[in-house]
């Protein structure tokens, strides 16, 4: 079953604030989960990359962003020698959620994604890009890094076995999401059939 259509079905299509009464403004997605019958801790991560990409949703990316950052963090307080910057942790997150979010590679600004540019009237096949994508590797993850802060190549190359594990980290939290929500869509199956 598609993502969308899983996460319509439970409602799970933005993330919902409340109205800001009492001072308890969000109602965490653990919240929204065990309403519909998920009850699961450990995968918000994964829901929130899932609403985001599948609906856009900026509430979602920003949640999202700031687990992105807490894991980092605690990567960077468990495994790295000396200090690093807030900013490169802050840009590390930024491009890992981006590849995460996009994983086909960045979308071609000459042909916007179509993969075809116009020439002498005709259409040809974009020479910057494959099939309207810049796919992922170690230059375009650089030159994504790049724009949230400016290093050198040779200095980013100790970074990028972070971008690498907060990438997986995110996309294994997206595959439990998507088992949780299957599975429990699955169950609701089998109970339909045995009242019927
Ligand atoms: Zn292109």
């Amino acid at each position: 079953m598609q993502i969308e259509k899983l996460l319509a079905k439970f409602g799970l299509t933005a993330v919902r604030y409340g109205d800001g009464t009492g001072g308890k403004g969000l109602l965490s997605l653990d919240e929204q989960l065990a309403a519909v019958g998920i009850t699961w801790h450990q995968s918000n991560a994964g829901f929130l990359l899932l609403i985001a990409q599948c609906n856009n949703d900026k509430r979602a990316l920003n949640d999202l962003m700031h687990l992105v950052y807490q894991m980092a963090a605690q990567l960077f307080a468990d495994h790295w020698r000396g200090f690093c910057p807030k900013q490169a942790v802050t840009a590390l997150c930024v491009t890992a959620v981006a590849i995460a979010l996009h994983e086909q590679g960045r979308q071609c600004d000459a042909c916007h994604g179509t993969g075809k540019v116009k020439r002498y009237r005709k259409q040809v096949k974009c020479q910057n890009c494959v099939d309207g994508y810049i796919p992922w590797d170690k230059y375009s993850i650089y030159s994504a890094f790049n724009e949230q802060l400016p290093i050198t190549f040779d200095a980013f190359e100790s970074y990028r076995p972070y971008v690498d594990t907060l990438v997986e980290w995110i996309a294994n939290e997206r595959t439990t999401a998507f088992l949780a929500m299957e599975e429990r869509m699955q169950l609701e199956i089998a109970e339909a059939r045995l009242v019927a």
